[in-house]
């Protein structure tokens, strides 16, 4: 049976680091700063913004949470991040995705200054991801690759499969792996022979939004399976897009949900927010 990765002990190893670091920047005058922008009552999203403000607090961080009424207008959103770029005491913007129907997402994230976008969905961000230059990189992405090294394997050489193409997880998890020099196969709802491809994985990234999705037949013997899904059973439990039980009897490595990618990515944004504060002062 399969190595369990855990998420939420790689996650603390990290949050350790970042606290000393933290400290180390508060000799040099600098706090780091996260601005949470969050419109509307969406329940998940008051849940993960509650997280990001506690792991602030943790970790020594100054946090604005801003919760605007589900009926604020977009020029009111854009007046708001305009005032967090121009604020010193902000290395990092956060605007808690959905946004209500009548603004346009993709207009409030351009509106976020580069240095600042600390969830890497920037264009500019994006672009210099694929070109290889520094970045913010996104934060599950960033995480899923965090929790593969820690598996002591080496990924140059190696085959993985991602299955998902959406622009949050699935492009830029497979942008990364190919910067770790692995040769990366995309799958996605219109691949044929999706079980075929995956059983030649070495490492198995899967973010497709369907519980339990993938199961043993998918999965060559030994490989590491790192399963970003996180979706709610009618029964109220979490579940992954992989089938955990029957996934573990065939991979080497595997991530469990929850416990897994989760508590990584709100590490990432951490992570993020601390070298945005270091960029912005000149200290890295
Ligand atoms: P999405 O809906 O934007 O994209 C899903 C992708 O899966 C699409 O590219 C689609 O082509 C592909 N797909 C759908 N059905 C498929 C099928 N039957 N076979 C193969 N591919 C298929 O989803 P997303 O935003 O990438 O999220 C994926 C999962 O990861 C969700 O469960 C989400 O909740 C979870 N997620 C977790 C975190 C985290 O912090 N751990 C962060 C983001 C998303």
């Amino acid at each position: 049976s399969a190595n369990v990765i855990s998420g939420t002990q790689v996650s603390q190893e990290i949050r350790e680091t970042i606290k000393e670091e933290v400290k180390e920047l508060a000799g040099k005058g600098v706090t780091p700063g996260l601005a949470v922008v969050l419109v509307g009552e969406d329940q998940a999203s008051q849940v993960y913004v509650r997280n990001k403000a506690k792991a602030c607090e943790t970790l020594g961080f100054y946090s604005e949470v801003h919760r605007l009424e589900a009926s604020t207008s977009q020029e009111e959103l854009l007046a708001l991040v305009d005032k967090l770029n121009q604020n010193k005491q902000i290395h990092g913007i956060l605007v808690q995705l959905p946004l209500p129907k009548h603004i346009e997402e993709k207009a409030v994230i351009d509106a976020i200054a580069v240095e600042k976008d600390v969830d890497g969905f920037h264009p500019v961000n994006v672009g210099n991801l694929v070109i290889g230059e520094d970045s913010l990189l996104p934060c599950t992405p960033a995480g899923v690759i965090e929790l593969i090294k820690r598996t002591g394997l080496t990924l140059e050489g190696k085959h993985a499969v991602v299955i998902g193409r959406s622009n949050i997880v699935g492009k830029p998890v497979s942008l990364l792996l190919q910067r770790e020099h692995a040769t990366v196969t995309m799958c996605h709802s219109r691949t044929a022979n999706m079980q075929e491809i995956a059983r030649q994985a070495d490492v198995l990234v899967v973010a497709i939004g369907i519980a339990n999705k993938v199961d043993a037949s998918y999965i060559k013997p030994g490989a590491v399976v790192i399963d970003v899904g996180i979706n709610r059973l009618d029964s109220g439990k979490l579940a992954g897009d992989v089938d955990y039980e029957s996934a573990k009897e065939a991979a080497g490595y595997i991530t469990p949900v929850p416990g897994g990618v989760g508590p990584m990515t709100i590490t990432m944004l951490m992570q993020n927010t601390l070298l945005a504060a270091k960029r912005l002062n000149g200290l890295a």
